[in-house]
């Protein structure tokens, strides 16, 4: 071979600090080829060597020549181009290296230097028997090739022919002499996953409403192009049923198609009625599955045949050839924002990859973010509205329990009580809603005052019954349950509710109504969550507790009355998001009663009945409560107008994270001459303390991104001591 210009690469290196790095492409074999976006490389990285993707070609470099260093092996070309940059501006945005944000969401494969063993992928075939006139005209080699791949008749795998015959065999293809056929290496259902394309599968189920036929047409209207679209449809009004129908006529068109979800527990649910509706399981990806499933999964989303995705917020980044429609589900929960390391929202990420691909987008609420809200009125995307419920189903009436002065059990007024009794005398489900999982909020000593903390955090504990032990909600240390008070040795009291105390309670005072609890403690394997789930669809548990986890987009038919615990939480929050929250959460748990052919009722359990953020809600419509909600940011410059950045100094030492904020503060305000961004802080984060570290921040709002952008790049450009992490949060949702 002769020998090629040695050419520059910029490599993002799969290390969590490390911007993009320069090397030098200096070919040492056939298998090399050109240097080209998206080759996954080993490099050397100091002492070691190390995975990374090649980013940019460019033909010199800032750093001496005697500096770089040669790319030492290509991996693999599985990271398709449009993908790599998709990654790296995210990267950019979020302010993360690289190659961190690499690492969050590549497959275990791909992160590792292994070269992956699966060669099969392509095969190659005779197209037909050449007549003997053709065949002379061909070189020997190629004569000799296609001989042989007339005699296997399942064909030939690429990676068994030798280099020369690789060459020959895709000239012999581009000349359609030879076929090329991609082979998914265990396909889950062949026989029904390989729908020819062209063909929409045939399947029965119940007609669209004439809402959803509106919806259905409205939305593919322009099927090939960027389009964002709010579907905004109360609880059950049948929105699953509108993406699906979408779907499905995507992938009548061989297009791909990927449904993000916020939370692992709405998949199986979801994945079932993909499979009724499109007449094939759609591959269902998120960070709970097993890395072999995930790396086969990337594989099979890599395949020409078309696809339709479930998945958690990782699934956005699955190589998924010829996506024709994403869906963002529940586009207002908080799950898509990941909160640590790579800190992206890859409900925001969607919208930004859609116009990438320059293909629609269906952002799914029933009660929308006012990010989404307020592109809505600026004119960037659209709305559609499904007013009514689809199947049987009503809208609940809510009910406000005022629990002053009144004896609680477990938390539960007697008043709510009764209510729930008289539910599951008619036969209905209850579910009870409390955002708070264990026992007992924190144990105490009734005679000094003592609170069982957690050391590293400066935390209370919370009790846990099973198994008995004290647990760190923040750092997850635990400790065995103390006999006694640690000051005076006396008796120890727990206070405050928790689920696993709602559900004892419960299953005392109603013994044979079956109460099962749904929360993180008890959800530790899919398994469990399926079986619990199918316990409640079933009717064979009529009483569901659980946190947030119930309040998210089930569909259970049986549940007639749901009580939130404590309409209270998050009332009084120092977050200017949490009104916002609150009051999603609260129509969202309400949505899940009344499903079925009986009406539902929901009640609320509060200290401050006559607050007026329950009398807009249950007065109003969410959207009434939501554009008053969006007014108090605007006049008060809250995103979504303006846009904040939270950087969050931690260090053993609580001076040194305090001081460096401080320095770090004066000299960003000293840079914003003409106002361009305002800074508060440092404040002790809301989590003051975590896992032993000191947590300080900083809170910047620019009017603009560019701005924004600014601040961030003045903040990563100060001397960082040893002693101090630094992180930047862009587009915070989580001020703890
Ligand atoms: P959402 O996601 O909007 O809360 P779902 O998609 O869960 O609502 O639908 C609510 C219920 O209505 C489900 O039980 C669903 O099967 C049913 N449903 C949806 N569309 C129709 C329809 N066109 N005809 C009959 N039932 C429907
Ligand atoms: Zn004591
Ligand atoms: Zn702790």
């Amino acid at each position: 071979m002769e020998g090629s210009p040695a050419r520059i690469v910029e490599v993002a290196v799969f290390c969590p600090q490390l911007n993009l790095l320069d090397y030098l492409w200096a070919p040492t074999g056939a298998g090399w080829g050109a240097p080209a976006v998206g080759l996954r490389v080993r490099v050397p990285l100091g002492p070691r060597s190390t995975a990374g993707v090649v980013m940019g070609i460019k033909p010199t470099s800032p750093l001496p020549a005697r500096r770089l260093r040669p790319v030492t092996e290509v991996l693999d070309r599985d990271l398709p181009p449009d993908l790599c940059e998709f990654i790296f501006w995210a990267s950019r945005y979020y302010r993360v290296a690289p190659g961190l944000a690499f690492q969050s969401v590549l497959p275990p494969e791909l992160k590792s230097l292994r070269v992956p063993a699966r060669k099969l992928r392509v095969v190659w075939r005779a197209a037909g028997i050449l007549p003997e006139d053709r065949m002379r005209r061909l070189g020997t080699a190629s004569r000799e090739l296609l001989a042989g791949l007339g005699e296997s008749p399942g064909g030939c795998a690429d990676h068994a022919l030798a280099a020369p015959s690789r060459r020959l065999v895709r000239a012999l293809h581009r000349r359609g002499l030879v076929l090329r056929i991609e082979l998914d290496e265990i396909p889950e259902r062949p026989e029904t996953q390989k729908l020819p394309s062209g063909m929409i599968p045939a399947t029965t189920p119940e007609p669209l409403n004439p809402d959803q036929a509106a919806a259905v047409r409205i939305l593919l209207e322009s099927p090939d192009r960027f389009d964002c679209v709010l579907l905004d449809g109360i609880t059950g009004s049948g929105k699953t049923r509108v993406y699906l129908e979408v779907a499905r006529q995507c992938l009548g068109r061989g297009r791909s198609s990927l449904i993000l979800v916020p939370e692992i527990a709405l998949t199986p649910q979801l994945t079932r009625e993909a499979d009724r509706i499109l007449g094939t399981p759609p591959l269902v990806y998120h960070s709970g599955r097993p890395a072999a499933e995930r790396d086969r999964i990337w594989q099979l989303a890599r395949a020409t045949q078309p696809h339709c995705v479930v998945g958690t917020r990782s699934a956005l980044f699955l190589p998924l050839a010829n996506l024709g429609l994403i869906v963002v589900d529940e586009e207002h929960d908080l799950s898509f924002k990941q909160q640590e390391g790579f800190r992206y929202s890859a409900r925001d990420l969607a919208v930004w990859r859609a116009r990438q691909l320059d293909i629609p987008i269906v952002l799914g609420s029933a009660t929308p973010s006012l990010e989404t809200l307020a592109n809505v009125e600026r004119g960037r995307y659209r709305q559609i509205r499904l007013q009514e419920r689809a199947g049987a189903g009503q809208v609940p009436e809510s009910i406000l329990v005022d629990i002053r002065g009144q004896s609680l059990t477990g938390g539960l007024a007697p008043g709510t009580l009764a209510r729930m009794a008289l539910h599951l005398e008619g036969e209905g489900q209850v579910l009870v809603y409390l955002d708070r999982r264990g026992y007992a909020r924190n144990l105490v000593c009734p005679a000094c005052g003592w609170v069982a903390e957690c050391p590293a955090c400066a935390a209370p504990f919370t009790v846990h019954r099973l198994p008995g032990q004290l647990l760190c909600h923040r750092c997850g240390r635990s400790e065995r349950l103390p006999s006694g008070c640690a000051q005076c040795a006396g008796n120890l009291l727990s206070r405050g509710t928790g689920t696993e105390r709602i559900e004892a309670v419960l299953a005392e005072r109603f013994p044979g109504a079956g109460v099962v609890r749904l929360d993180r403690d008890r959800v530790t394997r899919r398994e469990a969550l399926e079986a619990i789930l199918s316990s409640v669809r079933e009717q064979h548990a009529r009483i569901l507790v659980g946190t947030q986890m119930v309040t998210k987009g089930h569909d259970f038919h049986g549940v007639t009355l749901v009580v939130v615990v404590d309409a209270d939480q998050g009332l009084f929050s120092a977050d200017f998001r949490a009104p916002e929250r609150l009051g999603q959460k609260l129509v969202q748990v309400a949505g899940r009663a009344g499903r079925g052919s009986r009406p539902g009722s929901v009640l609320l359990q509060t200290r401050h009945p006559e607050h007026p953020f329950f009398q807009d809600l249950l007065a109003g419509s969410y959207m009434t409560f939501a554009r008053r909600l969006l007014e108090e940011r605007r006049a008060a410059g809250w995103p979504p107008f303006g846009c904040l950045v939270l950087a969050t100094a931690e260090s053993a030492n609580q001076e040194h994270a305090r001081d460096f904020l401080a320095e770090a503060g004066r000299r960003l305000t000293a840079a914003a001459a003409r106002g361009e961004w305002a800074v508060w802080g440092p404040a002790p984060a809301l989590r003051a303390k975590q896992a032993g570290r000191w947590r300080f921040q900083l809170l910047v709002r620019a009017e603009g991104r560019t701005m924004l952008q600014r601040a961030c790049h003045h903040l990563q450009n100060l001397q960082i001591p040893r002693s101090i992490r630094l992180h930047l949060d862009v587009d915070p949702y989580d001020l703890g």
